[in-house]
C-alpha cells in the first residue's frame, strides 16, 4: 500500500475528531441534533484552518445514510462507510460543490452557480455550496447571491468562507451565521503532532515538534505536510537537528550563548558571540527576533515558571538563566530589541544593526556597563575642611515655588527667579571612602550652597535663615540613630555613612528599592550585614544582593554582603524613611515660608488668596527620590 500523507489520513472525519475549534464544533452539533441547522453559515479565519474539512463533515451529517436514507438520517456523527461518507471523504461527492470564488469573480459564474440551486440534490438529501474567499465575489455576483439567500431551498446549506469578513456586504453578513475559526496556537499543534506521530509508531523529539509548530504559522494543515517533509528528511525519525536544518532555522545555542553575554553584562563576549554567528551567515534580523523571543520566554520563566513552554528544548536553560537578569532589565532588552528591529532598515548593514542593538541593551542598564578604572579625583571635601561639618545641609534650603491658585496679575513672586537648583554631587571614587572611613558620619558630604549665593537669588526676601534651624536636628538624629556606631570594628560602615552614601552608590530600578529598605545591622571590616525591612523581604533575589555588593565595592567598601529580612530596630530610618521624612519637612518649611512671605500676604489681604499646602512643592535639592 502506498504511503498516504499525513495531513490527507489523519484529516478529521468528525466533529469530534476536529483540534481546536471546539466553539464551532459544539454549535454545528447541537444544531444537527436538534434539527435547527441554518441554512447559511459563514467562516472566518486565516488559511489551513479547516474551512474545507468542515464543510465534508458537514456534508457528511446531512447525507450519511446509515441511520435510514430520509430525514431521519441526519446525524452529528456520520458513519464514515455509507456510499455517500465515502464519496465526500474521496471528493467525487456531487452535492458537495466547492466554490473557490477568488477564481469565479464574475456574475455569470454566479448565475450558472445558483441557477442549479433551485434544482433537489442528485445523489443525497442536502447540497452542500462551499464558496471559499467569497469576499472575491464582484458586487453584482453578490445581489445575485443575496436573492438565494433570502429564500433559499429547504434542500439547500451555504457554507461561506473567507479571510476579510470586512469586504463583505452587511447584507449578506446578516443572513449569515457567522462563525471565526481560530488560528492554531503551537501548543495545540505540537500536541496533535506529539498524538499522530505516537499512533504512526515515528519516533521524534519533542523541540523538533516545537520547530514544525512554530513554522506552520496556525495552520494543522501546513504542520502536517512539513512534518511528512520531516519524517523524509529524517529518514523516518524526527529530530531537533533534521528540522532546523530542513527549515534554515538558526541553530538555537547560539542565541543561548547571546543572552547569557547579556546576562555577564559582558560586551566584548557579545561582540565575539556576534561574529562567530556571523561566519554561518545567517539572516541578523532573524537572528534579533530569536533573541526578542527568548526574552519573552524569559519574563514567563520569571513570572509564571509552569507556563514556560519546551520550544526549543531548553526549558531548563532558561529556567536558569532567568534568575540572572532582573525582571526590569529583561522588559528594557525587550523594548530595545523590538525598536532596533525597526531600525534595521536604516542601519548601514544589519550586522551593525544587531551589534547596535545589543550594545545598547548593555548600555540603557539602568546599572550601567562596568565602567574601566579611572584615576581617582580630589574630594572637594578636602580642599575646605570643616565645611563638611557645618550642618548647613543643602536639602533644607528653603527655595518655595509658586502654588497654582495664586493669582497671576499680580506682580511675579520673588521665589520665581532661578536658583541653582542642582548642587554638584561628589564624585564616588576610592578617595571618597577613605575620608568616609575616617569622618564617618559626614562622609561625601555635598559642598553647600554659600550662604551669599542664596541671597542673591532671592532679592528682596525677608526670609529669615531657617536651614540651620532644622538642619541640627536632622544630623543629631542622624547621629542618635546609629545601630552599628558603638563597637564597630574602625573604618567599618556605620548606618549614618550608609544613610549619607546610599544616594552616591549609583543604585537603580528594583535594587535601589530593596536596598532604600535596608538598615546596617553589623559590619566587621569583612562582612557587612544589611537588614532588610520584612516588609519587602519577598523582593529580595540573589541578583540584588550582588548588585547592592558591586555597588559598595565600587565606592571603596569591598565586603562580603548579608541580606537579612528582619525587624528595624526602633528609632532607626532607613534611606527610604529618611528620604521621606526629608521631603515633608522640605515641604513644611516651604509652607512655613510662604506664609511668611509679605507678598504673599499682601496677595491674601488685598485678593482674599489662600495657600493651597498641598499643592506646595519645594524645589527639590536632588532630582531623585526612593
Ligand atoms: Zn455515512
Amino acid at each position: 500500500m502506498s504511503y498516504q500523507v499525513l495531513a490527507r489520513k489523519w484529516r478529521p472525519r468528525t466533529f469530534h475528531e476536529l483540534v481546536g475549534q471546539e466553539h464551532v464544533q459544539r454549535a454545528l452539533v447541537n444544531a444537527l441534533d436538534q434539527g435547527r441547522l441554518h441554512h447559511a453559515y459563514l467562516f472566518t479565519g486565516t488559511r489551513g484552518v479547516g474551512k474545507t474539512t468542515l464543510a465534508r463533515i458537514l456534508a457528511k451529517c446531512l447525507n450519511c445514510t446509515a441511520k435510514g436514507r430520509g430525514d431521519e438520517g441526519v446525524t452529528s456523527t456520520p458513519c464514515g462507510a455509507c456510499d455517500s461518507c465515502q464519496a465526500i471523504d474521496e471528493g467525487r461527492f456531487v452535492d458537495l460543490i466547492e466554490v473557490d470564488a477568488a477564481s469565479r469573480t464574475k456574475v455569470e459564474d454566479t448565475r450558472e452557480l445558483l441557477d442549479n440551486v433551485q434544482y433537489a440534490p442528485t445523489q443525497g438529501r442536502y447540497k452542500v455550496y462551499l464558496i471559499d474567499e467569497v469576499h472575491m465575489l464582484s458586487t453584482s455576483s453578490f445581489n445575485a447571491l443575496l436573492k438565494t439567500l433570502e429564500e433559499p431551498p429547504p434542500h439547500v446549506k451555504f457554507l461561506l468562507a473567507t479571510t476579510d469578513p470586512q469586504k463583505l456586504p452587511p447584507t449578506v453578513l446578516s443572513r449569515c451565521l457567522q462563525f471565526t475559526l481560530k488560528h492554531m496556537p503551537p501548543e495545540r499543534i505540537v500536541g496533535h503532532l506529539a498524538t499522530v506521530l505516537e499512533a504512526e509508531a515515528v519516533p521524534f523529539e519533542e523541540s523538533a515538534l516545537w520547530l514544525l509548530g512554530k513554522a506552520a504559522e496556525g495552520s494543522m494543515r501546513d504542520a502536517m505536510s512539513l512534518t511528512d517533509q520531516a519524517i523524509a528528511f529524517g529518514q523516518g525519525v524526527v529530530h531537533h537537528a533534521d528540522v532546523a536544518a530542513m527549515l534554515g532555522t538558526l541553530d538555537h545555542r547560539h542565541v543561548l550563548a547571546l543572552l547569557e553575554a547579556l546576562a555577564e553584562v559582558d560586551a566584548a563576549r557579545v561582540l565575539a558571540e556576534v561574529a562567530a554567528l556571523a561566519e554561518q551567515g545567517p539572516d541578523f534580523a532573524a537572528v534579533l527576533d530569536d533573541v526578542t523571543g527568548v526574552l519573552h520566554r524569559l519574563a514567563i520563566a520569571q513570572m509564571v515558571p509552569e507556563a514556560l513552554d519546551n520550544g526549543h528544548g531548553d526549558r531548563d536553560e532558561l529556567l536558569a538563566l532567568a534568575g540572572r537578569f532582573t525582571a526590569e532589565d529583561i522588559q528594557l532588552y525587550y523594548q530595545i530589541g523590538i525598536q532596533g528591529r525597526g531600525d534595521m532598515t536604516h542601519a548601514p548593514d544589519l550586522r551593525t544593526a544587531l551589534e547596535m542593538t545589543l550594545l545598547r541593551m548593555l548600555a540603557f542598564r539602568p546599572q550601567g556597563v562596568p565602567k574601566p578604572p579611572q584615576t581617582p579625583l580630589p574630594m572637594r571635601g578636602q580642599t575646605a575642611p570643616g565645611q563638611g561639618e557645618s550642618g548647613a545641609m543643602p536639602e533644607t534650603r528653603p527655595a518655595p515655588q509658586a502654588a497654582p491658585d495664586t493669582p497671576q496679575d499680580a506682580a511675579p513672586p520673588p521665589w520665581v527667579d532661578p536658583l541653582p537648583e542642582t548642587v554638584p554631587e561628589p564624585e564616588a571614587t576610592p578617595t571618597a571612602s577613605a575620608t568616609a572611613r575616617t569622618a564617618p558620619v559626614t562622609p561625601a558630604m555635598p559642598e553647600p550652597v554659600p550662604e551669599s549665593r542664596q541671597q542673591d537669588g532671592t532679592p528682596g526676601t525677608s526670609s529669615p535663615p531657617v536651614s540651620a534651624a532644622v538642619s541640627a536636628p536632622v544630623a543629631e538624629a542622624a547621629m542618635a540613630a546609629e545601630p552599628a556606631g558603638e563597637g564597630s570594628a574602625p573604618g567599618a560602615l556605620t548606618h549614618a555613612a550608609w544613610l549619607e552614601r546610599f544616594e552616591t552608590l549609583g543604585l537603580g530600578g528594583l535594587t535601589r528599592n530593596l536596598a532604600a529598605h535596608c538598615v546596617v545591622d553589623s559590619d566587621d571590616g569583612e562582612r557587612l550585614t544589611l537588614r532588610l525591612d520584612p516588609s519587602q523581604a519577598v523582593m529580595n533575589a540573589e541578583v540584588h544582593e550582588t548588585r547592592i555588593r558591586e555597588a559598595l565595592a565600587a565606592s571603596g567598601i569591598e565586603r562580603r554582603l548579608t541580606l537579612e529580612p528582619g525587624d528595624l530596630p526602633e528609632g532607626v530610618e532607613t534611606p527610604r524613611q529618611r528620604a521621606d521624612r526629608l521631603t515633608a519637612e522640605r515641604h513644611a518649611l516651604a509652607v512655613e515660608a510662604l506664609h511668611r512671605d509679605p507678598h504673599v500676604q499682601k496677595l491674601q489681604q488685598a485678593f482674599g488668596a489662600r495657600l493651597i499646602e498641598a499643592t506646595v512643592k519645594p524645589a527639590e535639592p536632588e532630582a531623585r527620590g526612593c
